[in-house]
């Protein structure tokens, strides 16, 4: 087939090899595209390409660095509807949902445009007579990064402007069910004046993953995606001496107390729970009703979960899209017949649902359980799809129990008015990521994100500043000068070269 997504390597398109796979319009249930399948060879096609162009990139002072990301963030504004509308298409997500998205992309490299100042590090003078000691953060050298599915922009932009900014070459691995935003974001770096080599894509699944993890000039590599796959890569570059961090998947609660505003709450949740098809790694999939809040809360969301749009995410004024293949509405559906079979009440049932015009598409509609136990799977696994459960608790303290108890810990919401149990709630949860009446607690760019348990392996979180300390590694330098040599007056202003 033509029009294939193919790698991009030493700042240009690679030829595609034999193999590739087919990518879906969700929405149609047609194939759009393909993508190249990538192993061994173009692996080491792009680390070479990226460990050549490392030295003169690690050398160039940070502050022109940030300057070519501010050329690619303009791009970025400027490209920002198109790329939105690549990712509508091969995803599923509503278009202005995917405009948040690269959005969300975008303020990371606004703060990765801050390197200079991210990079300064600290100084003692006098240590020791006529001795000081300061240190330095240095880049790591070629770095990877492997994404998920669900944010084809930000959640590469969560890696690679950070990795950029601080000096290292990078070599994005996609996911194969979305890959054209990779390409597009490759095409805007060259065009804001990146050197050729310094980002690299290689499309693929697992044997582009393996070749990176397993390739000695690969010095970092950062994950995000499903918990077994999390794991995997977390162990495996751990063995083979490789810097990782790797973000895994999630089970999201939002408490409502009895006292909270329920019509918020409810917003909250309709908005958390199906949005993007429920197929965001924040995505509320467990609405925990607190004493008499439950029965005033689940009739209001039976309703406001009956009346969602659902539909194509390029029509105007659609909420929900299809999720992303055949295979995840099947694993989707085959929850929903486990929650019914485990003994959860079925309150809305998205099984089967029809987008009239799109009958091919990969659709299911907004499905709601009532009375979730905790030994139901249903409640255990991640289901990543538009499936809310709700769970019936008798007080606060039986909240916080049954949360901190759940093998994730991505994020977390409470709907209260109460200050004291806002406090006591982000204070005493086992959960990295916590939103008091904020659903969706993505941290900002400058915060950084990561959850906790089986969310995420590694010591430190994705951007922000943490982003700074995993994508550098620290030096120090002790040094004594007995003497300077004088170099002679200089009368321009002096400047970065
Ligand atoms: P996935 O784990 O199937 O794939 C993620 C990446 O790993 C892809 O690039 C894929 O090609 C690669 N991969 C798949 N199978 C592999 C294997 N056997 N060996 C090596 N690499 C492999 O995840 P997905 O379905 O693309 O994304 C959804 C998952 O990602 C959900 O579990 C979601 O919670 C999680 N997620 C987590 C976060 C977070 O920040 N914690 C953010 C977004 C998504």
């Amino acid at each position: 087939m033509k029009n294939t997504v193919s790698h991009w390597i030493g700042g240009k398109p690679a030829t595609p090899g034999a193999k590739a796979q087919d990518i879906f319009n969700p929405a149609t249930g047609e194939v759009s595209r393909q993508v190249a399948l990538g192993g061994s060879a173009e692996v080491a096609q792009a680390v070479k390409s990226a460990a050549a162009a490392f030295p003169a990139w690690a050398d160039t002072p940070p502050i022109r660095r940030a300057r070519v990301l501010n050329r690619f963030l303009d791009l970025l504004n400027q490209n920002r509807d198109e790329l939105a509308a690549t990712i509508t298409n091969e995803h599923g997500k509503v278009l202005s949902d995917a405009q948040g998205e690269v959005m969300r992309g975008i303020d990371v490299v606004e703060f990765a445009c801050g390197i200079p100042e991210l990079l300064k590090t600290d100084f003692t003078d006098q240590v020791s007579t006529g001795i000081d000691n300061w240190t330095l953060r240095q880049p790591l050298g070629v770095v990877a990064g492997i994404t998920p599915f669900n944010f084809p922009c930000m959640v590469p932009c969560w890696m690679f402007p950070v990795a950029l900014a601080a000096g290292n070459t990078f070599i994005l691995k996609p996911s194969e069910r979305d890959p054209s935003a990779s390409i597009f974001m490759a095409n805007l770096l060259k065009q804001a004046g990146l050197p050729d080599g310094v980002f690299n894509v290689v499309q693929g699944g697992k044997d582009a993953v393996d070749a990176l993890l397993e390739h000695p000039d690969v010095q970092a590599v950062s994950f995000v995606g499903s918990t077994p796959i999390a794991r995997y890569i977390y162990q495996r570059g751990a063995e083979l001496g490789k810097r990782t961090q790797a973000l895994g998947g999630a089970k999201n609660h939002l408490v409502v107390m009895p006292d909270a505003d329920l019509e918020q709450a409810v917003d909250g949740l309709i908005g958390a729970a199906y949005g993007s098809a429920g197929e965001r790694c924040m995505a509320i999939s467990v609405a925990v009703l607190v004493g008499d809040a439950a029965d005033k809360v689940v009739p209001m969301l039976r309703k406001r979960a009956a009346e969602l749009r659902i539909g194509d995410g390029t029509t105007a004024g659609v909420e929900m899209g299809p999720v992303v293949t055949r295979q995840a509405l099947e694993r989707i559906e085959g929850y929903i017949d486990v929650g019914v079979k485990e003994g959860a009440k079925l309150l809305l049932d998205g099984r089967g649902y029809q987008v009239s015009g799109r009958e091919k598409g990969f659709f299911t509609g907004a499905t709601l359980f009532d009375h979730v136990r905790p030994e139901m799977r249903i409640y255990k696994e991640e289901i990543f799809g538009p499936v809310l459960c709700c769970v019936r608790v008798k007080d606060f303290a039986e909240a916080v129990k049954l949360i901190n108890a759940h093998e994730f810990g991505n994020g977390v919401s409470c709907y209260t008015r109460d200050g004291h149990i806002a406090r006591e709630f982000g204070r005493r949860i086992q959960v990295g990521m916590v939103g008091i009446n904020v659903p969706i607690p993505v941290p900002m760019a400058w915060h950084g994100f990561g959850g906790w348990k089986s969310s995420l392996f590694g010591d430190v979180h994705a951007y922000g500043t943490e982003g700074v300390r995993f994508y550098t590694r620290q030096k120090s330098i002790m040094q004594r000068w007995p003497e300077s040599t004088p170099k002679g007056a200089e009368f321009a202003m002096p400047t970065a070269k």
